[in-house]
């Protein structure tokens, strides 16, 4: 515990100024100077995080594609067959969505929460969810196709390490997808432009053309020229026929004879484990870039933006860039916010006298 205060205790001057802020010009750089001293109780931050990770590597996955490829639904099914969402739960979705006229939605609905989301029968918002494969602990984000919510697709997909381009196998569905007016294309230049180097394609609904190896030839092809062209290695991006509805070759290797016949290789789980995990940069100095500012109800203020290095405590004190001033924290969570608003992983902080709380944000 001692020698977190003590580290945190040394002046670590703010070298670079960082600037992705979109909402404020107050204030785009925040980064810990030392420690106030006040705050009761400091956590060992490397010990938490080996606590919480169970030795295993972390790793953030965001799910792209055009709309209707059948993301949420081959998430919600691989989640499913992962054992996060009991029977019961399953069942009450299977007859819900029955009801409402949608019930090929109904794996869909594991991620695509909100009323309006069922009932238009898109996500719009960044759905997400933790699940573990051999490995690693993976956050998924479910990032909605829709063209309409692109923004929102852009927030899940600037806090991602690896993707998943879920892509629509069907005859016409494929290339409408691809496409002009597609999202195809546009997601998986979005996704490389935002450092995503790693890549699983999905090539879903591989039922409807019955497990052709001739269609994923074609539509692989198509694609690896185009993510070539988009700044992808062919060494880092795999193919993996999959149907999200019935749930083959999502979590376990199908047996399918149509498909063992041709395809050889890993099933999307063991897929995306094998992925190489990012750097973490605990041990560096804390560094926040700030996408909004927003005064408290009390005296201070309240700062988001994700965190970029370090690690940050209750109590901490921070500098921040411009107007190059200091300030307490006074406590931070991560994820608090609501459906609507688009800062997942972002952590708030909130400014003012430090309080005795003690908890950790990286
Ligand atoms: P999203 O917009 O990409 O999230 O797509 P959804 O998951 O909402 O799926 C759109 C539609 O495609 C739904 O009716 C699904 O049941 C259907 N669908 C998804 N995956 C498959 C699949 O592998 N095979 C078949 N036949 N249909 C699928």
């Amino acid at each position: 515990m001692d020698d977190i205060v003590e580290e945190s205790e040394s002046t670590v001057p703010l070298t670079t100024q960082i600037n992705t802020s979109q909402g404020s010009d107050e204030l785009n750089a925040i980064s810990q100077i030392k420690s106030s001293g006040k705050s009761k109780q400091k956590i060992n931050v490397k010990e938490e995080l080996e606590k919480r990770q169970g030795g295993k590597q972390l790793l953030n996955l965001v799910v792209i594609g055009h709309v209707d490829a059948g993301k949420s639904t081959l998430m919600g099914h691989l989640l499913y067959l992962l054992g996060h969402v009991n029977k019961r739960t399953m069942h009450k979705y299977e007859q819900e969505s029955k009801k409402a006229g949608k019930a090929s939605f109904a794996y869909a609905w594991v991620l695509d929460e909100t009323g309006e989301e069922r009932q238009r029968g898109v996500t719009m918002d960044v759905g997400m969810t933790k699940f573990e494969t051999k490995s690693k602990v993976i956050t998924l984000m479910d990032a909605p196709g829709h063209k309409d919510f692109i923004p929102n697709m852009i927030t899940g997909a600037a806090q991602a390490d690896v993707a998943a381009l879920v892509v629509d196998a069907s005859r016409g569905e494929f290339e409408a997808g691809f496409e002009a007016g597609g999202q195809t294309r546009e997601h998986a230049l979005l996704v490389r432009s935002l450092g995503v180097t790693q890549l699983a394609v999905a090539v879903n609904k591989m039922d409807q053309v019955n497990w052709q190896q001739d269609r994923f030839r074609e539509v692989t092809s198509k694609l690896g020229h185009f993510l070539k062209q988009a700044g992808f290695k062919d060494s880092d991006v795999f193919y993996v026929p999959t149907s999200g509805l019935s749930g083959e070759n999502l979590a376990k290797c199908s047996q399918i004879p149509d498909l063992t016949s041709w395809y050889k290789g890993p099933c999307l789980i063991d897929q995306i484990d094998s992925f190489k995990a990012p750097q973490r940069s605990t041990d560096k100095p804390f560094r926040l870039c700030a996408s909004d500012v927003f005064k408290d109800q009390g005296s201070g203020f309240c700062v988001t933006g994700k965190i970029e290095a370090g690690y940050i405590q209750t109590g901490d004190r921070i500098l921040a860039m411009p107007p190059n001033e200091t300030c307490t924290v006074k406590g931070k969570q991560i994820d608090l916010l609501s459906k609507n608003n688009l800062s997942y992983f972002y952590c708030c902080m909130c400014f003012g006298p430090a309080t005795s709380e003690s908890s950790v944000c990286t």
